[in-house]
């Protein structure tokens, strides 16, 4: 594999065997670099002590090292939940999110710096599509977050800013870094791929039979109500990304899970929820109700506590298992993306 576009960071092990090699050294220093990277989680060549000097030299001539800076954390005095910002090598910030569940911590990170995908309610996308994130940079994140908080990380959600399936290679390589059994070692069945539904690389994602979670962000039970809220509806019908999850579910045998942000008077009414009933009835699927987190740049609002409990009751009559949201850290900042709106604005 062609691996001279990436980061060392961003290589499998056996691409860095082939750069060491190519150093003049033995493949059992890759395991080290590879080890002090991904498990060790160092943040520069410097601490890696047990590789020789002259090799953390030319290592540092031919693949600078790159780990994120913590820009700014606020730490949530209701539950704990921490939003972190981190500066990227450019200058560009992106923020993730540390949670902590009764089943484990759980890290929400970003795959693209901005978004081009548009979605009405949302705050990543308000100023446009910047880049993508290399592997390493979502890695990084975990990384960063591991460090500070000297905790595990079990789960691993891609629900931060930006369109995972957007930036498919780097996302694709990134998954099977993470679950690396000579790195972090996280498990695939904890790791959650959220999509607004690029219909052929979820078909492409399936294929790959990973064991990971896709979320298709619905928000809508018709086309002309996913359309009204997010843009790249306009380019995929409704059916065609209904069968592309169940695309997926065939051949991965994961459960879908279908998020869906209840917008006040928008579509979160008792017939929003027979059609969307109707919609996934048959799929093997589970919905997630999200109260939408308004943003000042947009006049929607979250549907009512008794709405949302409604809404949860009418898919729980027809056997669709659906969750209400547990909002965390409610204390600190709002909405995805808005933290690092709020420092470029
Ligand atoms: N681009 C991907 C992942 C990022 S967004 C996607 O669209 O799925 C993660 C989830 O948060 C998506 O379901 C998204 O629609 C939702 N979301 C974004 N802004 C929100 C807001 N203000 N309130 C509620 N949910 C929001």
């Amino acid at each position: 594999m062609e691996n001279k576009a990436f980061d060392i960071k961003s290589m499998t092990l056996a691409e860095v065997k082939q750069a060491v090699e190519a150093m003049g050294e033995k493949p059992f220093r890759a395991k080290q670099l590879y080890e002090w990277m991904h498990v060790k989680l160092a943040m520069g060549y410097d601490e890696m002590t047990s590789l020789p000097k002259n090799l953390r030299e030319q290592l540092e001539a031919q693949y600078p090292y790159t780990a994120l800076r913590e820009k700014t954390v606020q730490t949530s005095k209701l539950d704990g939940t921490k939003k972190y910002l981190f500066a990227l090598a450019d200058g560009n910030y992106v923020e993730s999110v540390w949670m902590q569940y009764h089943h484990g911590n759980s890290v929400c990170i970003s795959s693209q710096v901005g978004c081009r995908m548009g979605c009405r309610f949302c705050a990543s996308t308000l100023g446009g599509l910047e880049r993508n994130l290399t592997p390493s940079e979502m890695l990084d994140q975990i990384y960063a977050i591991a460090r500070d908080t000297k905790e595990r990380v079990s789960n691993v959600v891609v629900m931060g800013t930006g369109e995972p399936l957007d930036n498919y290679d780097n996302l694709l390589r990134f998954l099977q870094l993470i679950s690396d059994e000579n790195g972090l070692h996280i498990s695939q069945r904890n790791i959650t791929v959220s999509t607004c539904g690029i219909v052929e690389n979820i078909r492409r994602l399936a294929d790959e039979k990973l064991q990971i979670t896709l979320a298709l962000s619905l928000h809508g039970a018709t086309q002309e109500k996913r359309q009204e809220l997010m843009p790249v509806a306009k380019k995929y019908a409704l059916e065609e990304v209904i069968d592309a999850c169940r695309y997926y579910f065939d051949q991965t045998g994961r459960r879908i899970t279908f998020e869906y942000s209840l917008v006040n008077g928008v579509n979160d009414t008792e017939a929003d929820a027979e059609t969307l009933c109707r919609l996934v009835s048959g799929l093997n699927c589970h919905v997630n109700l999200i109260p939408v987190n308004p943003i000042k740049e947009r006049d929607y609002t979250a549907s009512k506590r008794r709405e949302v409990l409604n809404f949860q009751s009418r898919l729980e009559k027809k056997h669709i298992h659906a969750t209400v949201r547990r909002e965390m850290g409610r204390d600190i900042d709002g909405a995805c993306g808005q933290l690092r709106r709020r420092l470029e604005t």
